[in-house]
């Protein structure tokens, strides 16, 4: 098969083909091993000259799953564990299909009232979910990374408004630089967007009391105090990536108002702390914010890629993103233009699949589900503790457990490379999935829940097979 042009007769067989390689991947997703002890040598043998005829579309899907899924990192099933990876929920799965069988282009109220007004409501019940305050604006992004360039964008707006400059129009030269201050937690896609924002990746002071980079309240009031009333964009961290910590976001929302500063908090997963009694308080405060950070891929299991932009007062963001061109739509009372409020003019709809997600589980499923991974999370705490060469690093406020390996007599260097080595033994074995970091100085698992599917057993199964990989380390 060679058409000069697709060929519609094909859609159909397409549509029996990958229904049927869904059902298979589905139905094994729970056991398969995350990663193929040959993914390597799979994905080498995608290479290949481009083809001067085609061999139709059924032929490249085939092709495509047989040699892709030995290829693929099965992070939607339920004993991957690495980063913070959420899986796929039915709901969200079926919405993402129907995302490309639409293929809305959600930037504009005239090209979809569909996706655009899914993602206002869905940005509604989210406020809602989290308890924020509901007159506050809101966006869809590509993730927490996007959404930490809306909220930052908005500060910088913001903070050039101090300075009598719109810096969306005319820019940040000739300015001071800007003070950007947070706590060790701050995460590197945060420190990356200063950079990508022209405030400078450089410009974050980190006011750290320890190691672990718990935030140095003190300090950073002694700071803003110096600044002598010039204004100052606060980052807060609501869950950070080592054990799910928490800045103290409302100490920090009282310095913000104290000296009049912006405060933008990341909360990637740690805002879904809010959607059960159990941790809401871990995030308490953060309603008084002024930016907020959500991912949609992480804890809500909606597919990649999704998070959220929260701004209290939306005019920074519309400063910030506004496009005008004659062709374009003009923004109507309740027929909102979303590019006008987001980094993309033309966009996925990723809000079919936030939406179907919210409307099928709603508060409670998002409840229970939150609920389950905190007792998971106790539970491998506890299965840490219970092992004399395991030892527990942190406490477990929320979804992470941060230990190592410690076998006896070693010294700290030691223990070091071990734990560097049992993180790569473990991601070669492939049958759980999860790496390393450091905490406090020292070489760390830490391995993260967040995905629907797993289960007691799942988290079972990762320390045996931890340990049992421990075992197969040489000491040397
Ligand atoms: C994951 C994460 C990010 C970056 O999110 P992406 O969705 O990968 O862009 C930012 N902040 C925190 C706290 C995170 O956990």
């Amino acid at each position: 098969m060679s058409h000069p042009q697709p060929d519609r007769d094909e859609l159909r067989s397409v549509l029996d083909l990958v229904r049927g390689q869904a059902e298979d991947y589905l139905s094994a997703l729970d056991t398969r091993p995350v990663r193929s002890t040959t993914a390597e040598a799979a994905a080498a043998t995608l290479e290949g000259s481009f083809p001067e005829t085609g061999e139709g579309a059924c032929a490249a899907l085939r092709e495509l799953f047989e040699r892709g899924l030995d290829a693929a990192v099965h992070s939607s099933g339920p004993r991957f564990f690495h980063f913070v990876i959420g899986g796929v929920t039915p709901a969200a799965l079926g919405a993402d299909w129907l995302t490309s069988l639409l293929d809305q282009c959600a930037g504009m109220w005239v090209a979809s009232p569909l996706g655009v007004r899914l993602e206002s409501v869905s940005i509604a019940w989210l406020k809602d979910i989290f308890r924020l305050p509901a007159e506050w604006g809101g966006a869809i992004t590509s993730g927490a990374t996007m959404a930490n360039f809306s909220g930052l964008a908005s500060a910088r707006q913001w903070w050039g408004e101090k300075h009598g400059v719109d810096v969306s129009v005319t820019g940040l030269a000739g300015l001071p630089a800007v003070p950007v201050f947070s706590s060790g937690y701050v995460h590197a896609s945060a420190v990356k967007v200063l950079g990508m924002l022209g405030i400078g990746r450089d410009s974050v002071r980190r006011f750290a009391r320890d190691a672990a980079g718990r935030l140095d309240l003190e300090a950073l009031e002694a700071a803003l105090c110096e600044l002598d009333g010039a204004p100052a964009i606060l980052i807060g961290n609501a869950g950070e990536v080592n054990a799910g910590d928490f800045d103290p976001i409302e100490a920090m929302a009282d310095l913000a108002e104290r000296y009049g500063a912006w405060l933008h908090v990341d909360g990637a997963f740690g805002l879904f702390a809010r959607t059960t009694p159990r941790t809401e308080d871990l995030a308490r405060g953060v309603e008084r914010a002024h930016s907020i950070t959500v991912d949609g891929h992480k804890w809500l299991n909606v597919p990649y890629d999704c998070g959220f932009t929260f701004v209290r007062d939306a005019s920074y963001l519309n400063k910030a993103y506004a496009v005008t061109a004659a062709y374009l739509d003009e923004a109507d009372e309740g027929r909102p233009v979303m590019s006008d409020f987001v980094p993309e003019s033309s966009r996925r709809a990723r809000s079919l699949s936030v939406w179907a997600t919210l409307r099928a589980y709603g508060r409670q499923g998002v409840r229970s589900m939150v609920e389950r991974h905190l007792d998971l999370a106790q539970h491998l705490a506890r299965r840490v503790d219970a092992a004399p060469e395991l030892e527990r690093l942190a406490d477990v406020p929320l979804n992470i457990v941060c230990f190592r390996w410690h076998p006896e007599g070693r010294s700290e260097e030691e223990l070091d490379r071990l734990n560097t080595r049992l993180g790569e033994a473990v991601i070669e074995d492939g049958r759980v999935f999860f790496g390393t970091t450091i905490y406090e100085g020292r070489v760390a698992l830490r391995p993260a829940i967040v995905n629907w599917r797993t289960e007691t057993k799942d988290v079972n199964f990762m320390v045996d097979v931890l340990l049992e990989v421990s075992r197969s380390i040489p000491f040397t």
